[in-house]
């Protein structure tokens, strides 16, 4: 069990080494990283899986959209593991995922980021924010938070007496609408304080929460195209709002539709999603291309998956994925 950190404040003397750069500048590469940081071609792409099981048929959607769009745009294909919650995550979950990208030749570039070596990183920016006052601390319970669809409503934003112990860290949000057009979903748009509230960027348990990683990891990965489940859009704003105050560029997003089983649920571990079978990755390959709406011509009984995805590169045509939320799947593939 991994201790919580034990407060917001800026405990610590050590010298925050993050700083909002010049825009479209990293200043956030330390020296002697691997060498993929360095290069600065026009388009980055990532896929960032939990390994808090096996992929299943939706997560691969992810993959896939987000490989195709890269390699269509002669983009880098990053692939980032988000292993910041030890508690859920069964061991040898990562790896497993690994091999199977590698079994459907969905090979990523340079070195996993695994986001559990990332702690110090995510630590600084937290310093950062709050050497800003940019940060409170909230022990407002789970109930409480979510009580208004999951708007919180900024509680403990003025407390006179800030919690001592036992508590998150809250990023105080601008009281502003964020708005973005997303490449498949067109314009979407957010009011923070009435639709998102302040937004966790530390635990209560003391992990770092998703919104701050990924947030610092896009930029520090040199991120431009984010390509994602439709799950994930209302997340954007709030993490939009974060770049801004770190002064990171703001990638272009797509959200693809979300595949959901018969009963209308998100494929996922909690709803007992299939495990892909790396013996039947063209079928999948096949199955998710049909999905995401893109052409399927070809020759099942004699394509590789290689030679599958080499075709399905060429006619990539984003405009041609669904401008839905989701879309059902049929119980062999959920
Ligand atoms: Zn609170």
């Amino acid at each position: 069990m991994k201790s919580a950190k034990n407060s917001g404040a800026p405990e610590s003397p050590a010298a925050c080494s993050l700083r909002p750069s010049s825009p479209g500048k990293s200043t956030l590469v330390e020296p002697g990283e691997s060498s993929w940081t360095d290069a600065k071609p026009g388009y980055v792409g990532r896929f960032a899986p939990s390994p808090t099981g096996t992929l299943h048929f939706g997560s691969l959607l992810s993959a896939l959209a987000s490989f195709l769009d890269a390699r269509a745009h002669h983009g880098r294909w990053l692939l980032r593991m988000e292993d910041l919650d030890p508690s859920r995550e069964p061991a040898g979950a990562a790896q497993q995922i690994l091999e199977t990208l590698d079994a459907f030749a969905l090979h990523w570039d340079g070195d996993v980021l695994y986001q559990s070596d990332r702690l110090t990183e995510y630590h600084n920016s937290l310093t950062f924010l709050n050497d800003q006052n940019m940060t409170y601390g909230c022990d407002c319970s789970r109930q409480r938070s979510r009580s208004n669809e999951g708007v919180y409503d900024n509680l403990c934003r003025n407390r006179a007496s800030p919690p001592i112990d036992d508590f998150a860290i809250r990023l105080r949000l601008p009281d502003t609408n964020i708005q973005f057009e997303d490449r498949i979903q067109g314009i979407y748009q957010q009011n923070l304080p009435s639709q998102c509230g302040d937004v966790v960027l530390r635990r209560r348990d003391g992990l770092i929460a998703y919104q701050l990683a990924v947030v610092v990891d896009d930029a520090w990965q040199g991120v431009t195209d984010v390509v994602r489940g439709y799950d994930l859009i209302d997340s954007t704003p709030r993490q939009i709002a974060l770049q801004q105050i770190l002064g990171y560029q703001t990638p272009r997003y797509a959200h693809i539709p979300v595949a959901c089983n018969a009963m209308g649920q998100k494929l996922s571990k909690q709803h007992f999603a299939k495990a892909l079978e790396p013996s039947s990755s063209r079928v999948y390959l096949r199955e998710a291309l049909r999905f995401l709406g893109q052409d399927l011509s070809g020759n099942p009984q004699t394509e590789t998956p290689q030679s599958l995805l080499q075709r399905a590169i060429e006619r990539w045509d984003i405009q041609r994925v669904p401008k839905l939320a989701n879309i059902p799947v049929g119980h062999q593939l959920g």
